[in-house]
């Protein structure tokens, strides 16, 4: 029964976090999350959501982006998307002219995330899974089949020595690996398939464990960090993060304050947001040493290979890790982190890389090279999606927890027809089908941009100015 895909559509939606300065880091000081919302429609009258998460000026940019990239994928046969993902995944990428503004970086990133989210949400309905569980039972080849290996190894094609000079048939050998074949990904899965059952039936009893960032956010007053820090423990979280960078004092001062609520057991990380230089994160994180903190994210830019390596290798023999992903371009760059030993966390995130597709491929290549995957999340609709792809890595490729831990902000939850359910300080497994991407029908009408309800009522309240 084919399912036809007979519209697609994508709004702007913004909501006005910088009034409380949720979400504000060293770079980021007014951030209003925001994001780019598609919506797939097919003749079964089944429909997929998806979207990229964004910081409010620009989300238009984004969205055209998306709507340039429509073509592709409407009038398309959703079974045969999903029977042959890898390969449209990089029909998507590679459009001819659209793939000038990249490649496979920047706004059309941004906006091949937003689709191809909304695509597995549409294939997770249709199976009646919640994603999770979707990638849990695809065969490891049905799994693998879904990544484009470009970059990572080389496809040769050699003429079958056996076929007729009239008739050429060709078969594909991987000759070469640059970092990691198909068929090294199939038996990755392969290994780890015995306790893949009693793993499954571990999360869905226990759940994924989570950490808060809520703790830090760096516009909030001392009070409210230390009031959140003992919110926080008495729900029974154990790990926090706190953001650092702009003034070294003020850094001492939180990192003591936290410290001094959430005790010496619990671990502590801190992020700069790509503030610094390579010697600066050095020396400032030389200077936060005694609190004891397990990673340092993101200290410079996200570009900075070589940065991240000279960074990795000073602060290692103090017992801080670098972790870093929340806005690498591609899979080409977590290749060259991951091969330059440059982290020791990967940080996956659901909304800027080109989607589940693509994201795969760096849970193959965290995985072959030894470094664990904790995600990013915390921007609208990153925790709703990024606890499937964790979850799905505990089941089926890394088959553990151990130094792996997802990302936890409570923000905008309540805009979800099925947001995440976090209960011990663990994320529980979504039980409703599709990718936890669907927004409320109230909450799109309040927080359309530039013509929601809410955005009206706070024109004329003058807390805001339209700007498209
Ligand atoms: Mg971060």
């Amino acid at each position: 029964m084919a399912v036809l895909i007979t519209n697609i559509d994508v709004k702007d939606l913004r909501f006005p976090t910088s009034l409380l300065a949720d979400g504000s880091d060293a770079m980021h000081t007014d951030p209003d999350y925001s994001c780019a919302y598609v919506t797939i429609k097919t003749n079964k009258g089944i429909e997929g959501y998806g979207f990229t998460f964004t910081l409010g000026r620009g989300t238009e940019i984004v969205v055209r982006a998306c709507e340039s990239m429509f073509y592709l994928v409407k009038g398309q046969n959703a079974n045969e998307i999903f029977a042959n993902f890898g390969s449209f995944w990089r029909k998507l990428t590679s459009e001819s002219q659209l793939r000038w503004l990249g490649p496979e970086k920047g706004v059309t990133h941004l906006a091949t995330a937003a689709i191809v989210n909304a695509l597995w949400d549409l294939w997770a309905r249709i199976e009646n899974k919640p994603v999770w569980k979707l990638l849990a039972d695809l065969t490891p080849e049905q799994l693998v089949s879904t990544i484009d290996f470009r970059y990572m190894s080389v496809e040769i094609l050699y003429p079958n020595v056996n076929s007729t000079s009239e008739n050429k048939s060709h078969v594909l050998f991987f000759l070469s690996t640059d970092v990691i074949t198909k068929e090294e990904a199939i038996k990755l899965l392969k290994d780890n398939e015995k306790g893949k059952k009693a793993r499954e039936e571990t999360l869905v009893r226990k759940g994924y464990p989570a950490y808060t960032t809520q703790v830090g956010w760096l516009g909030y007053s001392d009070e409210k960090v230390k009031e959140l820090c003992a919110k926080y423990l008495d729900l029974g979280f154990t790990c926090f993060k706190a953001k650092v960078g702009q003034n070294l004092k003020d850094d001492i001062r939180r990192c003591e304050l936290i410290r001094g609520v959430i005790g010496e057991k619990n671990k502590l990380m801190v992020d700069a947001n790509q503030v610094w230089d390579v010697n600066e994160s050095i020396k400032w994180m030389k200077e936060l040493r005694k609190f004891h903190p397990i990673w340092i994210e993101e200290p410079t830019s996200p570009d900075d290979i070589l940065g991240h390596a000279t960074i990795a290798n000073a602060l290692r023999p103090l017992g801080i890790g670098v972790a870093t992903g929340e806005m690498c371009a591609n899979r080409v760059m977590f290749k060259q982190l991951l091969q330059a030993k440059a982290i020791d966390y990967c940080q996956i995130d659901s909304a800027r890389i080109g989607g589940i597709n693509e994201i795969l491929s760096i849970y193959f290549m965290a995985k072959k090279l030894g470094v664990p995957v904790c995600p990013h999340a915390g921007g609208i609709g990153l925790c709703e999606m990024v606890q499937h792809l964790q979850m799905w890595d505990f089941v089926c490729l890394s088959a553990s927890t151990e130094n792996r831990i997802i990302e936890y902000v409570d923000q905008q939850h309540e805009h979800f027809e099925h947001p995440v359910f976090v209960q011990n300080a663990c994320y529980m497994p979504p039980t409703a089908p599709g990718y936890s991407t669907k927004l409320k029908e109230d909450c799109i009408k309040k927080y359309r941009y530039p013509d929601g309800d809410e955005w009206e009522n706070m024109y004329s309240n003058g807390l805001f100015q339209k700007t498209i």
